[in-house]
């Protein structure tokens, strides 16, 4: 991975506006110091913005989360940025933690771009996963956040960021900008940063009215994610969580993949000994098999979208 591009990483990655009033776009990566991938994919976005200088309607700015730990290639300091963000430690308004005090500048930054200087402010927020994955869009389910997932080209999930207290996602949602999450693929798997560079391009375009034939890079830059690396549209609900509890021995069965069909019947893993069998016709999601972790798996189900 080009890990020597993000020492020392700025908190603030880059900004571009053709001075246009219209929405702004913050995007941030790295809110996981062990995913560059984000930061990488904002890197080479705002260079081609440097270079080509097309016109948008807004501001988009791209955002460091975590730096301390993306210097130091760790997924956090003292704890999970990506858990920080609860009604109570945000009104503390005094850090506790190096990820609190990461947390309020990042909070710091967007108050300079205050809603009423924008027609609408959206996020997006740039993950990866240990595992390797198709790319998914991850959604809480407030606002307008699933009719704006809509517009993406990839797998969509609704109802995982809703179960996890404490996520940037659910403080800038709080706060009234429409945005979601974005697996982009695995930590260190190339295609993440084409999934991220691409998602970015796609998000200047929709909610900045880009036209992507301005930019010098294009197609491929988008193209990399929506033909290469992206299954078409789908979107998921979690209709089960298995839970672990600390000291379970649980061992997945070999083999399965993120959005893999299962069978009714089907024996998905052991826990304790014991056999645990699907209860479902549906999708696995996120089948844990690192040794650390408090959810087994998830089980999925498709719907249908409807505007
Ligand atoms: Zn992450």
């Amino acid at each position: 991975m080009e890990n020597n591009n993000i020492e020392n990483i700025p908190r603030i990655i880059g900004k571009y506006t053709s001075n246009t009033k219209g929405p702004l776009l913050f995007v941030t990566g790295g809110v996981h110091g062990n995913e560059p991938s984000g930061v990488i994919a904002l890197q080479k976005v705002f260079e081609e913005l440097k270079k080509t200088r097309p016109e948008i309607a807004g501001t988009i700015i791209g955002v460091a989360g975590n730096k301390q730990a993306l210097n130091q290639n760790k997924r956090f300091i003292d704890e999970d940025l990506n858990r920080t963000w609860t009604k109570e430690n945000v009104a503390k308004k005094k850090a506790a933690t190096q990820e609190q005090k990461e947390m309020f500048e990042i909070i710091d930054v967007l108050e300079q771009y205050p809603e009423s200087d924008f027609t609408k402010r959206y996020f997006l927020d740039c993950h990866t996963t240990s595992a390797a994955t198709v790319p998914f869009i991850s959604v809480q389910e407030v606002n307008d956040n699933d009719n704006w997932a809509h517009k993406f080209p990839t797998y969509i999930i609704r109802g995982f960021s809703d179960i996890v207290y404490g996520c940037i996602d659910h403080y800038l949602s709080r706060i009234g900008v429409t945005g979601f999450v974005f697996e982009a693929g695995q930590h260190e798997d190339p295609a993440s940063i084409e999934n991220h560079e691409g998602v970015i391009w796609l998000a200047l375009k929709e909610a900045c009215s880009l036209d992507l034939n301005q930019i010098s890079c294009y197609p491929e830059c988008v193209d990399n994610f929506v033909k290469k690396n992206a299954p078409e549209q789908k979107t998921f609900e979690i209709i089960y969580r298995h839970g672990l509890e600390d000291g379970d021995k649980f061992k997945m069965e070999p083999g399965f993949e993120n959005f893999q069909k299962i069978k009714k019947g089907e024996l998905l893993a052991l826990q304790n000994e014991e056999e645990i069998r699907s209860k479902w016709d549906a999708f696995i999601f996120m089948p844990l098999y690192q040794s650390q972790g408090n959810d087994g798996f998830f089980v999925v189900q498709e719907v249908e979208y409807q505007k």
